[in-house]
């Protein structure tokens, strides 16, 4: 029996009006199946190919099903069920994309946390998604992923397995390897599993909002939604049987799974190769050896790539014909290198776990590709570009972007404040991203207005920092900005008040973070003590004047 019930995913997420979702449907593109079975359909037209590699594994797609499906039984035994949630904590490796594609099959959601997340970040995203289990490695990177999760289990009342890879399966935890074994009788679960498939509009998967906090912002994606957006991008970046998509951005991120990256590869009937890290050695030597064509990476990746590449020349890249770049800002000057550095073309990609994926077509000219981060995926994807007041800007002038679509939702997990914040005037998705619209209709990001740092690709809240610096002593007002780093785009910078006598050090607030089990990669790389914080005439924090102090004094 299951340790408490677990309410339905569909209740607290706002569904699509009915007009809008008749229209996506006699339009095509909410087709009314699961995710589970369009892949199990593409698995089944090329049962020996090869479609999964990581390092020595290497799977067929036969495997994958059978493996898949014998997982999504053995998940069943235990008590898990369709709506089931199951929260996937693994570092890149096979398991990661067999594990998520058995709980599609089982209707089961998978919910992928990053590898970084420690208790803070875990215990939120368990709790909020009402898990049942927890997958892990035994330890990673030096950290006991295992014992954290058995903690979670003890804190969260929904949790009740921990499943684990390696070679250190503790009491209590249930060997992955064993969960992920082929089927014994795979043709009649199969069936059995295409039989009781999920509805098109069932919950999919919860994808995490850039920017995890404590209290995480859950997006609740259909079946139909993503299966639509993912076959969308695999048009787009024109994949087929003879793509090798190489899979280097953790995949607790959408834009490695789903930006089509690895879902639409294996829906594609193509390949996945597995990077454990994208540091160049690694990936640069693994495009060779496999053969790679395509790849996704965020732009400091990239850069490293390309310095690499150009230090160390030799390796063979024929084979990679794609690179997307997205997540954060790629400059002009970086994107002109990339196609004659690493000898592939590029495509900028600029997506968002809540929907909207835009990107720049094979054939644009260079002036739209390295200019531009794309225009959206979708002839129905509905955008408007707003300023202050919420009027429409003039055309071509910033603001801030609003979107709705056939696979954005309408809402936010079971979250009605912040919902009430970021979808305005009819499930309006409110970016906070600052954008201007080119008469082609290709968006170019300029700013943000939203409260977070990108970090290489990892959104950090500032009031997250904030709220951690606020609880030492003697500190009384605190602001976090993103502030520009050469490798990473942007860093957090730590401003504060503190009381007359009191000095507070960097260490200090790393301190306070790492005690909360923080994730890491939040950490602020430089504190600021001023007198006062600046405030902008309606007594807001003003967030651009100390942006502008960082840059006078040179980050
Ligand atoms: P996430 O949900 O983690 O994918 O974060 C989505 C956010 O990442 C967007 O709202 C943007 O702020 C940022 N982002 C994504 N792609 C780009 C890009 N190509 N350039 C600049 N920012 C981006």
């Amino acid at each position: 029996m299951p340790k408490t019930a677990v309410e339905p995913s569909r209740t607290g997420v706002a569904p699509w009006p009915a007009e809008a979702a008749a229209r996506y449907i006699a339009n095509g593109y909410w087709e009314g199946r699961s995710l589970g079975t369009h892949l199990a359909d593409a698995a089944r037209k090329t049962p020996d190919a090869i479609c999964l590699v990581d390092g020595q594994t290497r799977i067929s797609f036969g495997e994958l099903l059978e493996r898949a499906d014998g997982a999504a039984a053995r998940m069943r035994e235990l008590g898990i069920g369709p709506d089931d949630r199951v929260v996937v904590q693994l570092p890149n490796c096979w398991e990661h994309v067999v594990i998520s594609v058995a709980c599609l099959r089982l209707g089961a959601l998978p919910v992928w946390a990053l590898p970084q997340h420690r208790m803070h970040e875990l215990s939120g995203v368990v709790a909020h998604a009402e898990a049942r289990a927890i997958v892990v490695p035994d330890t990673y990177k030096g950290f006991d992923h295992q014992a954290l999760a058995h903690e979670v289990v003890g804190l969260v009342p929904s949790a009740e397995h921990v499943f684990v890879t390696g070679t250190d399966i503790r009491d209590g935890s249930v060997d992955l390897l064993d969960l992920l074994a082929p089927a014994e009788n795979p043709g009649e679960l199969a069936a059995a599993f295409d039989a009781a498939a999920p509805a098109g509009d069932a919950i999919a998967m919860f994808l995490l909002s850039g920017g995890t906090t404590g209290l995480p912002k859950l997006v609740a994606r259909t079946h139909n939604d993503l299966a639509y957006m993912i076959k969308r991008a695999i048009e787009l970046c024109e994949y087929g049987p003879n793509t090798v998509y190489m899979a280097t951005l953790p995949l607790g991120h959408g834009f490695p799974n789903t930006g089509p990256g690895v879902i639409g590869a294996l829906l594609a009937g193509g390949r996945v190769v597995i990077a454990s890290s994208p540091a160049p050695e690694l990936a640069l030597a693994l495009i060779e050896q496999e053969g790679v064509t395509t790849t996704s990476a965020v732009p400091a990746i990239v850069q490293r790539w390309m310095r690499h590449h150009e230090e160390h020349p030799g390796t063979d890249l024929s084979s990679l014909d794609v690179v997307q770049v997205g997540a954060a800002r790629l400059s002009a000057e970086d994107a002109e290198e990339i196609g004659p550095k690493l000898g592939c073309r590029l495509q900028q990609v600029f997506g968002m776990g809540e929907g909207l994926l835009c990107v720049t077509r094979l054939d644009d000219p260079p002036e739209i590709v390295n200019h531009t981060q794309g225009r959206p995926i979708s002839e129905d994807d509905e955008l408007r570009v707003i300023d202050e007041e919420g009027r429409p800007v003039p055309p071509g002038e910033p603001g801030v972007l609003l979107v709705r679509g056939p696979y954005t939702p309408r809402s936010y997990y079971r979250s009605p404040e912040i919902d009430a914040r970021s979808f305005v005037d009819d499930g309006w998705y409110h970016t906070g991203d600052i954008v201007r619209q080119t008469p082609e209709g290709y968006l170019i990001i300029t700013g943000r207005e939203k409260d977070l740092i990108n970090r290489g690709g990892e959104k950090i809240s500032a009031e997250e920092v904030e709220t951690f610096a606020l609880q030492l002593d003697g500190v009384t007002h605190a602001a976090a900005v993103a502030m520009p780093d050469r490798e990473l785009g942007e860093q957090v910078c730590l401003f504060v008040v503190v009381t007359e006598g009191t000095t507070v050090e960097l260490a200090d607030v790393w301190s306070v973070m790492i005690a909360a089990e923080a994730a890491k990669f939040k950490l602020p790389a430089r504190l600021v003590t001023i007198d006062a914080l600046p405030l902008t005439p309606i007594g807001k924090v003003d967030k651009k004047a100390l942006r502008a102090d960082i840059a006078r004094t040179g980050g």
